[in-house]
């Protein structure tokens, strides 16, 4: 815990009492959203991280929302859902994973959390007698975050994403706040990267710097001079490119990146240093000089990048338009198959598809596993209740998390138990049999808002079971995020015909997985296993299933763990 920063000298002289010691880099984006910079913030992460500093990172929404759980997903990609029980923007999912560490929630800051701290004092009479405003007020409770993460993760490092695009008026307060941090934590300890996007023109494949000089421009004009420019660009920008961005952003040629495509984004960390960034990033920091150490993280590389196989998945949603509504689940299936050799390709299936032309069902004849991942409300609930019936009836592999859960209860109750309309009363309030309920202390809950059953629990795994082999221990602790539940009165009838409950709360009631021992791989929890996996070390149910999908496809009697 930062030993880094207490071991160099030069820094432990200029700390004064009650002084932070600790680094912000502000990492800001121009010229569209989406342009990276969730990547870029966790790759300059990675990089001081394999130089033996601590790092932590921020997420700053400027939306009015206090968090991302009231967000559809189609809109802003999926929420992510911390151990702590935050519902939170998708880029902590891409810090969790880069950094393996664990983030609060409190790493997820939004204009609605600010102004809702800023209101509240004001009821209360704290700040009597003044005008409440955005300049000092706001930016004070802003700053105030920033530095409460910085004191309570005690690490060397504070990366700060702000997110949507430089301009965006809702931006501007958040802007202004890291602009005045330079000021009061000094130069040497504070770091702005602005990471743009330079495009490629189609008819002359010439490349346009343009759009990247003007977001600097805007950002200039707020007062922010980048110290790092990055370059989203399809290619690695040329020498020529790069000193016409050096030139117009002001900073030496030593300072531009290009951030290129590549065939796996966990490659971006190692591209951006080889271009010299994680130096780069020390020197101006006046951190300890430190060599990287990149093994582990290019091994993990290397295994997703050339695999000896290949599984094809259906994955059989409701928001499959968008891959971002699914993004911790599609990393999870790929860190499952990096752990077995194997490139794991997903096709986004609309469930409703099923409904409307329900012959489509047999396409998935040609897939080696069938995967239903969360969900919410009724649209595509029968199609997605079919690929279970397809996937049980074929014996393909199965793993179903969440919803994808409880329709395969919904599925078991009304073909295998005979429960004819067993439903879900999130779908049918009048079902004959609601094999899946409401949880009892989700019933008159007047407030939406981060009342779901939230974050990580405990689940207690019978031995000799499926969940037992792949877990190999008797509690783990997973996240969840749900406001409904098996029906205890069903329990009884499913396990009379044949389902296992593997997993359940400690205090018994309630299911958190069950599995069919008797097909090949038939797997479906309450929690999100997705969460918690990480490059390199994959969750259990997801490295359990694409494995049960390859050893399926390669001809074996039984998966092999
Ligand atoms: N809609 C279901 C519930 O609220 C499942 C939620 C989910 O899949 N995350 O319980």
């Amino acid at each position: 815990m930062k030993k880094a920063l207490i071991e160099s000298v030069e820094y432990s002289i200029v700390v004064g009492e009650g002084f932070l010691m600790v680094k912000f880099i502000f990492i800001t984006g121009g010229v569209l959203s989406s342009v990276g910079k969730g990547i870029v913030t966790s790759s300059v992460g990675k990089m001081l991280q394999v130089r033996g500093f601590d790092v932590t990172a921020i997420k700053i929404d400027p939306y009015v929302n206090v968090d991302a759980g009231t967000m559809n997903p189609y809109m802003h990609g999926e929420v992510y859902v911390t151990e702590d029980g935050g519902e939170t923007d998708l880029d902590l999912g891409w810090y969790e994973r880069f950094l393996d560490i664990d983030l609060p929630k409190e790493n997820n800051i939004t204009t609605g959390q600010v102004y809702r701290t800023v209101i509240d004092k004001e009821r209360r009479g704290d700040y009597l007698g003044r005008c409440v405003q955005i300049i000092p007020h706001i930016t004070d409770e802003i700053k105030r975050r920033i530095r409460k993460v910085a004191e309570r993760s005690n690490v060397d490092v504070v990366l700060t994403e702000c997110g949507g695009t430089v301009g965006d008026i809702e931006g501007l307060p958040f802007l202004e706040a890291i602009r005045q941090m330079r000021l009061e934590e000094g130069f040497e300890n504070t770091l702005y990267i602005h990471v743009a996007l330079v495009p490629i023109l189609d008819v002359t494949g010439e490349m346009k710097t343009k759009p990247l000089q003007h977001s600097v421009n805007e950002l200039r004009r707020i007062g922010i001079q980048p110290d790092i420019i990055v370059a989203r660009c399809r290619k690695m920008i040329t020498k020529e490119v790069l000193e016409k961005i050096a030139l117009f952003g002001t900073i030496p040629k030593e300072a531009v990146f290009c951030s290129y495509n590549v065939p796996t984004i966990y490659k971006v960390p190692l591209i951006l240093d080889e271009q010299g960034m994680g130096d780069y990033v020390c020197r101006r920091l006046n951190l300890p000089n430190r060599s990287p150490r990149w093994g582990g993280w290019r091994s993990f590389v290397n295994s997703v990048e050339n695999p000896k196989y290949t599984v094809k998945i259906a994955l059989v949603g409701k928001y499959a338009g968008l891959a971002d509504s699914y993004v911790s689940m599609n990393e999870a299936l790929r860190h499952g198959g990096a752990a077995c050799n194997t490139r794991v390709l997903i096709d986004y299936i609309e469930a409703e598809t099923f409904e409307e032309n329900p012959e489509k069902i047999n396409t998935l004849k040609g897939y080696d596993g069938i995967f239903v991942p969360y969900g919410f409300g009724p649209r595509g609930t029968e199609g997605k209740i079919m690929a279970i019936q397809f996937a049980r009836e074929n014996d393909i592999p199965f793993l179903g998390i969440c919803y994808g859960f409880q329709l395969a209860i919904v599925e078991f109750a009304r073909n295998v138990c005979n429960l004819k309309e067993a439903n879900s009363t999130e779908i049918s309030q009048d079902t004959p049999h609601p094999v899946i309920y409401l949880m009892p202390r989700q019933r008159g809950l007047k407030y939406k808002g981060a009342t779901m059953r939230l974050g990580a629990h405990k689940v207690i795994i019978k031995k000799g079971t499926l969940a037992y082999k792949l877990y190999k221990r008797s509690e783990i602790y997973e996240r969840h995020r749900h406001r409904w539940e098996v029906n205890p009165k069903y329990w009884k009838i499913l396990e009379e015909h044949g389902a296992v409950f593997s997993g359940k709360s400690p205090d018994r009631r309630r299911i958190e997985i069950m599995e069919l021992p008797d097909r090949f791989f038939f797997f479906a929890s309450q929690f999100h296993g997705e969460f918690k996996s990480r490059p390199g070390r994959p969750e259990p149910e997801y490295y359990g299933f694409v494995k049960a999908c390859l050893d399926k496809k390669l001809g074996k009697k039984r998966p092999e763990f």
